[in-house]
Order: C-alpha cells, then sequence, then structure tokens
C-alpha cells in the first residue's frame, strides 16, 4: 500500500544481491560490535556521554554524566538556549568526539563562555538568527553516532522549552508577547510564537472540520487537511536541513508553551504543556483520519490490485503454499478490497477474518466475499470486521489464527507504514510459531547519475536552455525525499543493503535505525555486462561525456519483502521494488546529494572516486506522526586526494515537487 501514482515499464530481472555479494548484514554486525550493546535488551540502558559506562536508562547516565564528569545536559541545553535538534547535536557532537579520541569538555566549556558573552547583548542560539558557529552547530551531528541510542530517544521537549524561554528572557520578551525592542532574537522568538499560536488554531480548526463537516463536504476539506499535513509534517520535523541550524525546530518546539500563554496566562506552563498535547492528539488524529479517509475512494485500490508484482506476490504465496494456507485460520490485517483474503479462501483457509480502518472499503470487501460465496453469512469461512485493528480486541470472530497477511508497505519501505498494526495484531494475534506474510523486509540504497532525477529535462528544451526550472524545482525539493520512477541506466554504483526485518521477531523501534554503506562504482562496461544487460550498455554508451554521468547525483532507495521458506516452503515468493525489477507503485525513492561525487572515468584526467561510504539513518518523526526523517553522511576520497564529504537530513514527503 502506498498513496501515489506511476506509470510501469517492464525490465529484465536481474538479482541485486549478486551486485555486491557480501555486502548484506556485514556492516550491522560490524556496528553492533563496535557499538558493544547488540545483546542489551532493555532499549532504555543508555551510554555515559564521555565514559564506558552504562545507565539503566537516559535520566541516570545525565545525572551520571553531571555527576561524575561534570557536563548537566539538560542544564546545558538550557544555558545556551538549544532546540530539540541542538540538543541531539550536542549528543552526538560529544560522542563523535568520544570515539574520536578527543575530549569534548574543552570545546563545550569554550561553547558555554562565548554563549555568555554573547547573551549580553542577544539572544541564546535558538533562534540562529547570525548563524550558529557552536562546534555542534552541523548537520552532521543530526545523524546518530550510536546506533539505538537510548539518549536519543529521551524526550527533550521540556528542556527544549525551558531553554526557548529562558533564550526569550535573555533576550528581553515578556511573558505577554511583547516583542523586544531592535533585538534579532527576540523577533525571532516572538515569531516563533505567533507560528506555533497559528499552527494550534489551524489545527484546532482542522480537527473540528473533520468532526463536524456533512461527508459529502469532507471530501474537499479533508483534501486540505492531507496535504497541509505534509507541510505541517515538514515544518515540525525540521525539514530544511540546509536552512539555519534547527531553526523549525525551535519554532515547533516552542509552539505549545506560546499557545499556552495564549490560552491562559494564569498557569502558563500547565496551559503550554496541555495546549502541546492537545495539539499532538488533534494532529494526530487529523492525519489518521485523512489516511483512512484515502483508503475510502477506488482509485488507490485499483493502483494497488493493477500493480502485478505487487499483487501476485501475494496471490502465489497464498496460493501455491497449500502446506500453509489449507485449513488455516487467517488474520487479513487492512484488507482493503478484501483480495489476499480472496486468496486466502481460494487456497483452502478455514477461517478467514479481514479487517479494515476504512469502513467504506470494508463494505465492499463484505460485498466481494459474498458474491465469490465466500462469506461465513452463507456458510463460507471469511468475516469482514470494519474497525482499526487496535481498537478491535474482543470484536473479532477469532482469538488466536495461524497466518497474518497483510500489505503494509509505504514508499521507501517505512514511510506512512501500517508496520505498527501488523506487529501489534502479531502480538495480540498470532499464535506460538504462527506465520506472518511477507515474514522479511529488506531496505537498499545504490548510487545514481544526477540524471536520475529527471531535471537534465531542462537543460535542453527544443535547443533552449531552461535550467532556471530545474534549479527551481531542486531549491523546492531540498530536503525531501523524493518518491520516482528511475531508469536502472542511471545507477552508478554497487547496492549496499542498509536494513533488514524480520517480521516475526521485530519490535517497533527496530523501524528506526542507522547503518554503515560502502558503495563501489560499477565500471561502465563491465557493469553494464554483469550487472544491467542492455539497458547498461546503454548506460556504457550515453558515458561520461553524457551530462552527470560521470558523478554520483543522488542515492536511490528501494525495498524488497519475502515470503521466505520458512513459511513458505513449498513457494517462497520475494516482491522488490528494485530499479532494475518491474516497475511497482511504489517506484523508488531519491535524495540527491548537496555535493555530488565525481567518478573515477577510465581515460579520463579529471579526479574521481571509486568508493563512497557513509551512513544512512532512518527515523519516524517524533513531532510528525506517520512521517519519516532520513538521514545520510557520505564520504569519497578522489583519485587526486582531495575528499568530498557531507551530511544532510531529508524529511519524506508524500509528492514530488515540480
Ligand atoms: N490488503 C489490500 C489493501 C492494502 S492497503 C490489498 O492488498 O489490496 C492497506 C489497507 O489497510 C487500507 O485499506 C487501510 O485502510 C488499511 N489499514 C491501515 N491501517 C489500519 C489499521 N490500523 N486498522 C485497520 N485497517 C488499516
Amino acid at each position: 500500500m502506498s498513496q501515489h501514482e506511476d506509470g510501469s515499464e517492464s525490465y529484465e530481472s536481474s538479482e541485486e544481491e549478486e551486485l555486491n555479494p557480501g555486502e548484506a548484514g556485514g556492516r550491522e554486525e560490524e556496528w553492533d560490535e563496535w557499538n558493544g550493546d547488540a545483546e542489551d535488551a532493555d532499549e532504555d540502558v543508555t551510554k555515559s556521554l564521555f565514559g564506558p559506562e552504562r545507565l539503566p536508562n537516559p535520566e541516570a547516565a545525565m545525572q551520571h554524566d553531571a555527576e561524575k564528569h561534570g557536563f548537566d545536559l539538560p542544564q546545558f541545553a538550557i544555558q545556551e538556549g538549544l532546540d530539540e535538534y541542538g540538543i541531539i547535536r550536542v549528543i552526538n557532537f560529544v560522542r563523535g568526539e568520544v570515539v574520536a579520541g578527543r575530549d569534548p569538555l574543552p570545546a563545550l566549556a569554550a561553547a558555554a563562555a562565548a554563549g555568555k558573552a554573547a547573551a549580553a547583548g542577544a539572544a541564546g542560539k535558538t533562534a540562529a538568527a547570525g548563524g550558529d558557529v557552536s562546534p555542534w552547530a552541523d548537520d552532521r551531528y543530526l545523524v546518530p553516532v550510536l546506533e539505538d541510542d537510548a539518549l536519543l530517544c529521551y524526550d527533550f521537549e521540556e528542556v527544549a522549552a525551558a531553554a526557548a524561554a529562558a533564550a526569550a528572557e535573555r533576550a528581553g520578551v515578556s511573558s505577554s508577547g511583547a516583542a523586544g525592542a531592535g533585538a534579532s532574537g527576540s523577533g525571532s522568538a516572538e515569531l516563533a510564537r505567533l507560528r506555533a499560536e497559528n499552527e494550534a488554531l489551524r489545527v484546532a480548526l482542522e480537527a473540528m472540520r473533520h468532526e463536524f463537516l456533512p461527508d459529502e463536504l469532507k471530501e474537499e476539506g479533508e483534501g486540505a487537511a492531507g496535504s497541509s499535513a505534509v507541510a505541517a509534517a515538514a515544518a515540525a520535523a525540521g525539514a530544511d536541513a540546509g536552512g539555519p541550524s534547527g531553526s523549525s525546530g525551535a519554532a515547533a518546539a516552542a509552539g505549545g508553551e506560546a499557545a499556552g500563554e495564549a490560552a491562559a496566562a494564569a498557569d502558563p506552563e500547565a496551559a503550554a504543556a496541555a495546549a502541546a498535547a492537545a495539539a499532538a492528539v488533534a494532529k494526530a488524529k487529523r492525519v489518521d483520519a485523512a489516511y483512512f479517509d484515502s483508503y475510502s475512494y477506488f482509485d488507490i485500490h485499483r493502483e494497488m490490485l493493477g500493480d502485478k508484482p505487487r499483487t501476485e506476490a501475494y496471490r502465489d504465496a497464498l496460493e501455491l503454499n497449500p502446506g500453509l494456507l489449507r485449513g488455516a485460520t487467517v488474520l487479513d490485517v487492512g484488507c482493503g478490497t478484501g483480495i489476499l483474503s480472496l486468496f486466502a479462501c481460494r487456497a483452502g483457509a478455514a477461517r478467514v477474518v479481514a479487517v479494515d480502518g476504512s469502513e467504506r472499503i470494508a463494505g465492499f470487501a463484505r460485498r466481494h466475499a459474498e458474491l465469490a460465496g465466500y462469506l461465513d453469512s452463507v456458510g463460507g469461512p471469511m468475516s469482514v470486521v470494519a474497525g482499526k485493528v487496535e481498537e478491535l480486541d474482543g470484536q473479532l470472530p477469532v482469538d488466536k489464527v495461524d497466518v497474518i497477511v497483510s500489505e503494509w508497505m509505504g514508499y521507501a519501505l517505512l514511510f506512512e507504514t501500517m508496520l505498527d498494526t501488523v506487529l501489534h495484531a502479531r502480538d495480540r494475534y498470532l499464535r506460538p510459531g504462527g506465520a506472518v506474510l511477507p515474514d522479511i523486509a529488506n531496505i537498499y540504497i545504490a548510487g545514481t547519475s544526477e540524471a536520475a532525477g529527471g531535471l537534465g529535462f531542462w537543460r535542453n528544451v527544443y535547443g533552449f536552455d531552461m535550467s532556471p526550472i530545474a534549479g527551481a524545482i531542486a531549491e523546492a525539493g531540498r530536503g525531501q525525499a523524493v518518491v520516482l520512477d528511475i531508469d536502472r541506466k542511471h545507477v552508478r554504483t554497487t547496492t549496499a543493503r542498509v536494513r533488514q526485518l524480520d517480521m516475526c521477531t521485530m519490535k517497533p523501534e527496530d523501524q528506526d535505525f542507522t547503518s554503515e554503506f560502502t558503495l563501489e562504482l560499477l565500471p561502465p562496461v563491465a557493469g553494464a555486462e554483469a550487472e544491467a544487460g542492455a539497458a547498461g550498455v546503454e548506460a556504457a554508451e550515453a558515458g561520461a561525456g553524457q551530462q552527470g554521468q560521470g558523478e554520483v547525483g543522488c542515492i536511490v532507495l528501494w525495498f524488497d519483502t519475502e515470503f521466505s521458506g520458512r513459511h513458505c516452503q513449498q513457494h517462497p515468493v520475494r516482491l522488490s521494488t528494485s530499479p532494475f525489477e518491474p516497475t511497482t507503485h511504489w517506484v523508488q525513492t531519491l535524495l540527491t546529494l548537496r555535493k555530488p561525487i565525481p567518478l573515477a572515468t577510465p581515460g579520463c584526467a579529471a579526479p574521481g572516486a571509486r568508493v563512497i561510504t557513509g551512513r544512512l539513518s532512518m527515523v519516524r518523526s517524533k513531532t510528525a506522526h506517520r512521517s519519516l526523517d532520513i538521514g545520510l553522511t557520505y564520504r569519497a576520497e578522489l583519485s587526486d586526494g582531495s575528499v568530498v564529504e557531507e551530511a544532510q537530513l531529508y524529511h519524506m514527503s508524500v509528492t514530488a515537487p515540480a
């Protein structure tokens, strides 16, 4: 499932594992070793910022660091006026310095001293009005240094709010919100307050519209809510990776407090907390409502059903494994039109329960089951239940099932995903040893030429150079991950698997990860023959002379899921969204690099790289429900010894900017 339009071209198959044998998995294991906490059963266990000590939770670690190492993180954040992103930067800065064998304390002390001096005349660093020169200012410090760093999962909202208040006070903003005269910091704080107030009012308005608007008028209203949800999500996640450090994050952090002030002057702190919580709940509800609403229309189901690789993978997994399905009890999580349940019935399942949170589409699933003669009311195996899976405890006609099937995948696998729902269903309804279909998911990346983004079109339009439009599109999409059908001829490197998830054993937190990668340049001709068949020859012919072909300008991201031999013994199935496989409605996801990496080209003297290394993080946004933040660091050494190195943050948005 995922909500996007796409054409469908067919390509020959090619196994991406063959592109990069041995890459999969090994890197993550190295991380675990280096990180030393692969076995930590408790994800709260937190490593000290400075020493090897492991404390039971983030609070204990911060207290330990204050007492043993003289560094009180919350106090430092308040003193420095840091927002949540600033705090994350400081944590990763310190961890990075410690890993590199340097003592970060002198740099922190120097920054604090400089901050105090600056505070005499202006605000702290929250607003970053004059450019943040702190040692942790770089966006690279948004990317976790430690995998599964519990300290990064700590909720610093209150600390950030206190820091914003302290910064505003330093800058002379009164609690009634009057702008301080002249100081740039106070102007920013006031702006943040007004923006937050505006956002709180808008959220309240949309929640009310959803609650009270008659159904026939909702379509238009929800459409607007849906798109503004994306904009709000982008703002709240601080997606402007290239902009002033964390400025939008600061606005988000200050939001609840400011709304609280507006609502009740009597107890600003309590009002702040209440307003922030209410706004978050309203926003999540609004995003959820728009989400389920989108599945009540037929186009999206037509698109999914018409996606042959997708639908046939599920059909084959269900219908060609009678050993698993015959006589089984099956739960279909998010049944939509009912197609997977109908396959399960046709495969001989004894009992099939189909659930969908969109009441309208669930009604149609029931009618489809009836037409097929499978509905329970006429003695068939299939029951259809309308409702959110998480809210139906005790209302399903079965208590435990043998098989859970679901098509839950989003763009880049984890965007707008309903994987949490599948895991909830697994833990509540699956009998021990039961099957989850699919049971494995993998995320892959590769480097592509800049041309993969399709902006080359504008360079020559009937002989005219319209590249200013390409520039405008690139600017609008800065910091956005773009969903796009990538022609495999643009792929310039080997493939690296950055994540594997096992649906039978994983925890919801496993969706957030950091992984190291190594991408090697594909030699044009040899690469073309070995990897991409005829299309690769095209790439070789286009060669380095063609615009953008001689560099890696983007990272392409895709996924596959497996119905592995663990459960599907008779007929294992793999559903791939690789650019080397037939196109699916998920197409691929593109991350454009701020600093393209020139590639070494045979017979060409210009300096170029053969290997790109880096780290990729994917984290479900804490501030925007159903959104995804992607962190990318990359490094390449060119043949002349120079180095291209950068860190970028991307936000996952539904539509490509155009
Ligand atoms: N299984 C169908 C539809 C997949 S799309 C097919 O393969 O064609 C995912 C469906 O899951 C949507 O119809 C959506 O409404 C539903 N869904 C998402 N989250 C849900 C939840 N928490 N509870 C119930 N249904 C959910």
